[in-house]
């Protein structure tokens, strides 16, 4: 089985009927790329970028993130790298920003609420992310995002970034896309009005299901709440991709729904274009989606999103794809 997916290394991702989909990585450092790579990656579809903020109590300077960022690009030559701006707060703490306790941190000053709060943090950030972007193919997310008027915001201040640094001759790429992390319930619920101004969505599974159902991701007692499968999140799921499709923009998952194969013929069937994941995930699911036909999975994906709970939806797929094992 491991040869199996050996072989598959180096092929494309697509599906019997001829639609081709992008299987790519999530990492955390500059060292997972190399699992990136070994693993087949079709690009970097999140780098998480606190991992520079939590090396040690010191911020990192701009040169150094700009260095960091550029060794991303070059490593993944030809291939897009999603670099994510910095994502902190809730589950992941950070010591050298001094930020004040919470009753609820995953629903206080997180992630872009701390970027457009605090411009001194994320306008080296962009800066950094915009000098790097001439070493390869750059796009940039925003997490967190909540309403328009913060992706806006956020926009707005890269733009300035990027006007100041081309006055003062420094070259910046033309063609950086901007997306933004769909991760919470009311983004997904305006999806169709997000879709005519990003470049693209990453669909942040963990975090939509966590606000979606009410339930803190990293405690096990409402682990049982935590559920890729139920229709609730195939709907919202659905409805995002199909609102970004109709304004001709990709859409990419970047949480571990992304790299589960039981929802893998379903993402695939409603056109998902961009699977991100761990690296060692990367082969099985590009196995799978080679074996499967988007056009006959359509029933299926009528039929879970029509469903009352998780669990029918887990017993379709299992009836009807004898090719999730
Ligand atoms: C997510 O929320 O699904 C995601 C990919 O981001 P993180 O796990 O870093 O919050
Ligand atoms: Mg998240």
């Amino acid at each position: 089985e491991q040869n199996e997916w050996g072989a598959l290394k180096d092929e494309q991702t697509v599906s019997t009927d001829g639609r081709h989909f992008k299987v790519v990585a999530n990492v955390g450092t500059l060292a997972e790329i190399v699992d990136a790579r070994q693993n087949g990656a079709e690009g970097i579809g999140l780098v998480r970028s606190e991992f520079l903020y939590a090396r040690d109590e010191h911020f990192p300077s701009e040169d150094g993130q700009t260095k960091a960022y550029k060794q991303f690009l070059t490593e993944m030559p030809g291939q897009r790298v999603v670099i994510r701006t910095l994502d902190i707060g809730g589950d992941k703490k950070l010591g050298s920003l001094n930020l004040p306790q919470e009753n609820n941190p995953f629903l206080g000053f997180r992630a872009i609420r701390i970027g457009l709060a605090r411009p001194e943090v994320l306008r080296p950030q962009l800066r950094a992310l915009l000098r790097s972007s001439v070493y390869g193919q750059l796009a940039i997310m925003f997490p967190m995002i909540a309403t328009i008027e913060e992706f806006r915001q956020a926009r707005q201040i890269l733009d300035e970034e990027r006007q100041r640094l081309i006055e003062q001759g420094v070259s910046v790429a033309d063609d950086i896309e901007v997306g933004m992390m769909l991760e919470i319930p009311s983004s997904a619920v305006m999806a169709d009005a997000f879709a005519r101004e990003v470049d693209f969505f990453s669909i942040g599974s963990n975090d939509l299901i966590q606000y979606l159902f009410a339930a803190d991701r990293g405690n096990s007692q409402v682990a049982y709440l935590y559920q890729e499968l139920h229709p609730a999140v195939l709907r919202l799921v659905k409805q995002v991709i199909d609102a970004a499709h109709a304004e001709g923009k990709w859409v990419s998952m970047c949480g571990e729904m992304a790299g589960n194969p039981l929802a893998t013929p379903l993402l695939m069937a409603m056109g998902l274009d961009e699977f991100s994941m761990n690296s060692s995930n990367i082969l099985h699911i590009r196995s799978l989606i080679n074996q499967l036909n988007t056009r006959q999975l359509q029933p299926l994906v009528h039929k879970a999103i029509n469903a009352a709970t998780a669990s029918e939806v887990e017993q379709m797929i299992r009836q009807e794809v004898p090719q999730v094992r």
